[in-house]
């Protein structure tokens, strides 16, 4: 084991690679010790592609029992440090072969012959209550006052504020809030929470299924329903539909919604004017930027419940901790990240960063927070690349050279940035999602068999991240 704090150590962190070491550090953060040393410690890391990992666990029951429970957390982990990655494979150390295409399969896996089994991304939180994101712990400051007042109120079920609507930009805590919302309700009430996005899909497969009378007693139910990132909900008629009577038929039986975004109601595109109108009719409250004496709590707070789990604890310096608040300053999300990064790499290298190597272990999330990637910024970049204006990019013609260039700026915006597949499409002329889609999908292919697009890849995102232009990761 290697305990010395070198540079070379450090560049492992940036985006793009990483080291299990720090992975396995954060799923004990994360997960607790318990379940780390009786599950977690068992996986070994064995390789990475592009955009999945493969993991090696003992035994068979040992990686159905890590995946039905664990997977999603530590996919999330992964993905902080490197994002393309979107699901997780498992080999069984030395055994026959299952397959198993998402969770559900699991107790009707099929054999087969790579000893390989995944289960695809699923950002799409369905009625999963995070225990850890409790209202109790939510740290207050003048941006977001307001919204965690509401939401206690509500949770005390004392409001008349029906339905609630919070929003605020990524990483502000919104989600923070719903989950706490329904940790409080779910004590005496029946709660449903769950992302807009899963809404969506629970519904086309209803529809697919002819299960629809299911969908709607399954929502109508609901004392409680929460849900998350309204504004992923867009197009489809027939589900705004579906949606708009579900909402009001809750309403009319005094069942609670709460509902949060990343804007306000009037500013939701593709929803209809009557849902918004209904979000309004409520309480809209929203939460901000945390300022700068939040960012110290916050910071503050973080450090303390890491050293609450370990025996020995970590004295990351005021200078340092004030450093990470004084630069951090965009997202809670990236706050929290950075001091469980700073954290991961004491504990491992035995040593705590000073200034200059905290600002390497940084180095993305402190680039991410300055200079946000914006679609403008890849269609810029990629229009550089290619020599090609962008005008070009974003018009209709289907020429070879015009082509592959569009479809890798494509490609970029949906792994830089949290844009969902619809608002892509619009900022490329109003393509359709599914070319969207089809344009991911090619560059991945390509990716994967054609050097030279890797590298043209490589260096086009170095140059957007870091916006640094000798290519040099
Ligand atoms: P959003 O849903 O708005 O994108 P999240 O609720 O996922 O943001 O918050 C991102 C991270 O920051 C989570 O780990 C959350 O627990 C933490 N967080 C956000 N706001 C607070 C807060 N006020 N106090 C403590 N932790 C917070
Ligand atoms: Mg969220």
């Amino acid at each position: 084991m290697n305990n010395n704090f070198t540079n070379k150590n450090i560049e492992s962190l940036k985006v793009g690679s990483f080291d299990w070491r720090v992975i396995q550090d954060q799923m004990k953060n994360k997960l607790g010790l318990e379940v780390y040393e009786s599950w977690l410690k068992k996986i070994n890391f064995e390789e990475e592609f592009n955009n999945y990992i493969i993991l090696n666990v003992p035994t068979r029951f040992i990686r159905d029992w890590i995946t039905s429970r664990y997977l999603d957390q530590i996919l999330q982990i992964v993905k902080t440090y490197k994002k393309d990655i979107i699901r997780i494979e498992f080999r069984i150390a030395d055994q026959k072969i299952t397959v198993e295409k998402n969770k559900k399969d699991i107790h009707h896996s099929v054999e087969n012959k790579e000893n390989i089994s995944f289960i695809k991304d699923s950002y799409l939180q369905y009625n999963r209550i995070d225990p850890n994101k409790r209202l109790d712990n939510f740290l207050t400051g003048s941006s977001n006052k307001l919204a965690y007042e509401a939401s206690v109120k509500v949770s005390e079920n004392i409001s008349h504020y029906n339905p609630l609507y919070i929003y605020g930009g990524v990483g502000l805590g919104k989600t923070h809030l719903l989950n706490g919302i329904g940790l409080e309700l779910k004590k005496n009430n029946k709660v449903m929470f769950i992302s807009a996005e899963r809404f969506m899909y629970q519904f086309v497969k209803s529809i697919k299924s002819n299960d629809m009378v299911k969908f709607k007693e399954y929502f109508r139910n609901t004392d409680i329903l929460l849900i998350d990132d309204i504004q992923f909900m867009n197009g489809k008629e027939a589900m705004q539909e579906e949606f708009f009577h579900t909402f009001n038929a809750l309403l009319d039986k005094g069942s609670q919604i709460i509902v949060s975004a990343d804007r306000a109601p009037n500013k939701l595109s593709r929803i209809q004017e009557r849902i918004k109108s209904r979000f309004s009719g409520g309480l809209v409250v929203d939460i901000q930027k945390p300022d700068i004496e939040l960012r110290k709590k916050i910071v503050e707070q973080k450090t303390n419940e890491l050293n609450k789990l370990y025996s020995e604890q970590i004295n990351i310096s005021r200078e340092i901790q004030d450093y990470i608040s004084s630069e951090i300053n965009t997202s809670i999300r990236e706050l929290v990240g950075a001091i469980n990064r700073v954290v991961s790499f004491s504990r491992i290298y035995n040593k705590i960063p000073n200034l200059a190597e905290t600002k390497v272990v940084l180095k993305d999330l402190l680039n991410l927070a300055e200079n946000k990637v914006t679609i403008d910024l890849i269609q810029t970049l990629v229009c550089k690349f290619f020599k090609i204006s962008k005008n070009e990019m974003l018009s209709s013609r289907r020429s070879r050279y015009l082509v592959r260039p569009r479809q890798t700026a494509i490609y970029l915006t949906k792994i830089l940035t949290s844009k969902s597949l619809p608002e892509i499409g619009r900022e490329f002329s109003n393509r359709d999602h599914t070319t969207i889609i089809h344009s991911v999908k090619t560059i991945e292919k390509l990716k994967d068999k054609d050097p030279e697009m890797l590298e043209n890849i490589n260096k086009l995102k170095n140059q957007i991240l870091y916006n640094n232009k000798d290519n040099e990761i």
